[in-house]
């Protein structure tokens, strides 16, 4: 005897309690787990639990409050895994276990308390019961942590998904879908608000030359070099996108025609006299651009077909110049 029992009690206490923990990592390891709903046998593994501590209560009463700390331990725990409905079949059984034992039953549950070594060791269980109930919580609020980092990496990434869907691969431009929705947009926007906004169709000059002498993948590189010396030229409003081949978009919000005319051929000299021959030997490139400005209803179509007129005239009469299509009534 070493104080209210034996040591043979906790060492079978303890086999009986290993066991379970074995035979749930065989199923695990054979992984019989995966075909249920719980993979983890939450529940199942729960119930036993709380049945090995009522069957240790019934046989080994007089440290019967060392075992009920224990199914409260069990219930943290396993509430952390389960849902409402889980926690509430457990819950149901520890409750039917607890009231058999204890209305159907006269054993006394004790807690010993006759010597100094007793009380101590009485009070080192409750302690090592409460810290395990708060690990329990601490696990639950890194699980809670793990949750809210992973849910702000799958905003980041899906906005960097969406951001992706709008750009063109090749150059970095918004591509001819988003460019047109934009369109959409700030036209619905001037047509409100009764402010100017031009748009610009900008084409490259002889492109197809450039593709034949020096090669499509300098054709493919000239068209990216385009881009971004677009980009670093244009104001944050300005929308940039790509319509197809070697055809692009530019949209310029609260721009009358005159600051349009004028940015745009800013845009022509300056691609006029970038450094071409930094991609291949003799290269030069040219732009032509037609301009228009939003008129009161005005549909994307018209806008459109205006601006292309005016990049017809530019193409007619020359290239390497900068067409507006004739000003009238707009927002008359
Ligand atoms: P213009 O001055 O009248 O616009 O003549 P152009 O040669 O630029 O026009 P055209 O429409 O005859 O030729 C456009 C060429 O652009 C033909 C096509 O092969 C090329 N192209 C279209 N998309 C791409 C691309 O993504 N990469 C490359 N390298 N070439 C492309
Ligand atoms: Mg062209
Ligand atoms: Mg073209």
């Amino acid at each position: 005897m070493i104080g209210v029992t034996t040591v043979a009690t906790g060492v079978v206490y303890l086999a009986i309690r290993l066991a379970v923990v074995g035979i749930a990592a065989y199923f695990s390891e054979i992984q019989v787990n995966d075909r249920f709903k719980d993979p983890y046998l939450t529940v199942p593994l729960s119930i036993v639990s709380i049945i090995v501590q009522i069957g240790a209560i019934y046989l080994v009463p007089q440290i019967g409050f060392y075992f009920i700390s224990i199914i409260f331990v069990v219930l943290g725990f396993a509430a952390l895994r389960m849902s409402a409905r889980q926690t509430g079949i457990v819950w149901s059984a520890a409750t039917l276990g607890l009231a058999l034992l204890f209305l159907m039953t006269d054993k006394p549950i004790g807690i010993p308390m006759a010597t100094a070594t007793e009380r101590a060791l009485a009070l080192a269980c409750f302690v090592s019961a409460l810290g395990r109930c708060a690990s329990a919580g601490l696990y639950g609020s890194s699980m809670r942590e793990l949750l809210y980092r992973r849910s702000n990496d799958l905003a980041a990434a899906n906005a960097r998904i969406e951001e992706l869907a709008q750009l063109d691969e090749l150059t970095g431009a918004l591509n001819r879908r988003y460019i047109m929705k934009c369109l959409n947009d700030e036209i619905a926007k001037a047509q409100r608000n009764a402010t100017t906004c031009c748009i610009a169709i900008i084409d490259l000059d002889h492109f197809k030359k450039i593709n034949d002498h020096f090669g499509h993948p300098v054709g493919d590189e000239v068209l990216r070099a385009f881009a971004i010396s677009v980009f670093a030229n244009i104001r944050t409003i300005d929308r940039f996108g790509r319509q197809g081949g070697e055809e692009f978009l530019l949209i310029l919000p609260d721009t009358d025609i005159d600051l349009a005319i004028q940015t745009l051929d800013r845009l022509r000299s300056l691609i006029t006299e970038l450094n071409w021959s930094a991609i291949a030997q003799d290269l030069t490139l040219t732009i032509s651009a037609g301009i228009s400005a939003i008129r009161h209803n005005d549909t994307p179509e018209d806008i459109l077909a205006r601006a292309d007129l005016a990049l017809y005239s530019a193409k007619d009469t020359g290239r390497d110049r900068v067409v507006a299509a004739p000003q009238k009534r707009q927002f008359s």
